[in-house]
């Protein structure tokens, strides 16, 4: 076997190694670093290894300007980027990704296209052409049609996240879509067919292929409401996946197949996930267009009134509790509290109450989010419960303490059908004897409903940013 065999198939195990680890918060650091490393093995073997028919890369300067470059931007992005900002990031790094895809099919598309023109008057040859096969531009327009879709969809989801692009839909454009997608895949299975023959306008063949492509990618995300964004973004990135094992087939080469592979299954199943964490079904989420009706309905119905509670009463309501369940939500990262929530938890630990955090799967902006958001303030991951443990406990806790979190812990999930969220599971916070609400104001959360539970008897709202109240509500405690 030859060494660069040997290092993909040595990158292709920390591939996995790493993957596997990044399912345990413990470990998921190191998991990222081993697969990183295994990245750098392969990409450098290629380039200093790689040789076909006996020739090697020599372009040195456009490869090494090129990872420097990106290097430079993709380390500054990352370093920068607020976590609360981190699904914006992954769309619009998965959309590159899927750009590269269908420009690796772009290129070996004019290579192929080449090697048939130089060929063609040479009739003796028979139009032979190394590397040609059906499967081979078949592969090619895999990856185009792929990759371009992610493309598109990625920077139209990057622009709904922040807000540049809003929902737009037309009345029976999920029939346009379809017609659009039957056309592409169609195109693209006749364009292999008839490479040799139509050699001259396979070109306008090709790039009509690319630019429907983009069209189906653009059209395809752009009616999907914003809370549906992480669902897509997953899913795209189990696009950008596939896309990336044709070019590892395209070029046999076993690193990026497998690699490739990986992101698709990965991003497959966690698509699944978290369509079951909503208790929605994937055709829902892509034709439903639950987070632009719940936002567009956003009808207000009577709620009645809401009572507050002062810091002094919460913090002596705590402090004499047996169990405290702490409910994090987007507005703790928002206001990047999880210090300050560390530090009242181990404050109520010192006086003898019990406190677990309660973590819906979708709380903040991405999956696993209060889960890194804990991580990083040193919460013991043995006091973190998931949904269902979480949901166990509550008809045996004092005080739910709900930190910037809304739809999570949105009843009406359960009880209103009519509701944008009705079916996703949620946190049951109503079942503890107590629970009190920091949030700044009245306002919907992301899915921009009312919520019922700020209004129930046992709910007191506890206005502020949660920085602030929690370092205030610590004081309180200590004072006592
Ligand atoms: P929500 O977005 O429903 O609610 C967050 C609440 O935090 C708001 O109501 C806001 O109220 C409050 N808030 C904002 N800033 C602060 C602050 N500085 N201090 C205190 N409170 C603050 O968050 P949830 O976590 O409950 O739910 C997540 C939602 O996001 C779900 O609908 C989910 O589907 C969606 N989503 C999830 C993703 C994921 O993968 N996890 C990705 C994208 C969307 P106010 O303005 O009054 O302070």
């Amino acid at each position: 076997m030859s060494l660069l065999a040997t290092i993909y198939i040595i990158s292709s195990v920390t591939f996995i190694l790493g993957l596997k680890m990044l399912s345990n918060p413990a470990s998921a650091r190191r998991g990222n670093q081993i697969a990183a490393i295994g990245m750098t093995i392969a990409i450098l073997g290629t380039i200093f290894l790689y040789e076909d028919n006996g020739q090697k890369l020599h372009n040195y300067v456009w490869i090494f300007a090129g990872i420097i470059i990106g290097g430079i931007v993709g380390t500054l992005a990352a370093k920068k980027v607020k976590m609360t900002a981190m699904p914006e990031m992954v769309s619009l790094f998965n959309g590159m990704g899927g750009a590269c895809a269908a420009l690796i099919s772009i290129v070996e598309f004019n290579h192929m296209q080449n090697a048939a023109e130089i060929l063609k008057g040479d009739q003796s040859n028979g139009y032979f052409i190394p590397n040609f096969s059906f499967g081979f531009i078949y592969i090619i327009c895999l990856g185009l049609v792929i990759g371009s879709i992610s493309f598109a969809g990625s920077i139209i989801a990057w622009g709904k996240l922040n807000g540049k692009i809003k929902d737009f839909s037309f009345k029976g454009q999920h029939i346009v879509n379809i017609i659009l997608l039957i056309i592409i895949l169609g195109l693209a299975a006749y364009l292999p067919i008839h490479f040799l023959e139509s050699i001259n306008n396979i070109s306008f063949h090709f790039y009509i292929i690319l630019f429907l492509a983009i069209l189906y990618g653009i059209f395809f995300v752009l009616p999907i409401g914003g809370a549906d964004m992480p669902v897509v973004i997953s899913l795209l990135n189990s696009f950008t996946g596939v896309a990336a094992a044709c070019g590892g087939f395209l070029y046999d080469n076993k690193a990026m197949l497998t690699g490739g592979i990986l992101v698709g299954a990965a991003g497959t199943l966690l698509t699944i996930l978290m369509c079951k964490a909503m208790n929605r079904s994937l055709k829902n989420v892509l034709i439903g267009s639950f987070g632009a009706s719940a936002t567009s309905s956003g009808v207000k119905k009577e709620q009645g009134a809401y009572k507050e509670i002062s810091l002094s009463d919460a913090a002596v309501v705590m402090s004499y509790a047996h169990k405290v369940m702490i409910v994090p939500g987007y507005g703790l990262a928002v206001a990047q509290a999880q210090h300050a929530c560390h530090e009242l938890e181990k404050l109520l630990t010192e006086k003898g109450v019990e406190v677990k955090y309660a973590i819906h799967p979708v709380a903040g902006r991405m999956p696993g989010h209060m889960n890194v958001l804990l991580a990083e303030a040193d919460v013991s991951y043995d006091n973190l419960l998931e949904m269902e443990q979480a949901n166990e406990q509550f008809p045996t806790t004092d005080v739910v303490l709900v930190l910037g979190a809304n739809d999570v812990v949105n009843p009406a999930a359960k009880t209103d059908p009519s509701s944008p969220i009705y079916g996703m599971p949620i946190l049951d916070v109503e079942l503890a004897k107590a629970c009190i609400v920091n949030k700044r104001s009245m306002k919907p959360g992301y899915a921009g409903i009312e919520n019922d539970l700020f209004f129930q008897p046992k709910t007191s709202m506890l206005f502020g940013d949660a920085k602030k109240v929690l370092q205030d509500l610590i004081g309180e405690i200590k004072n006592l």
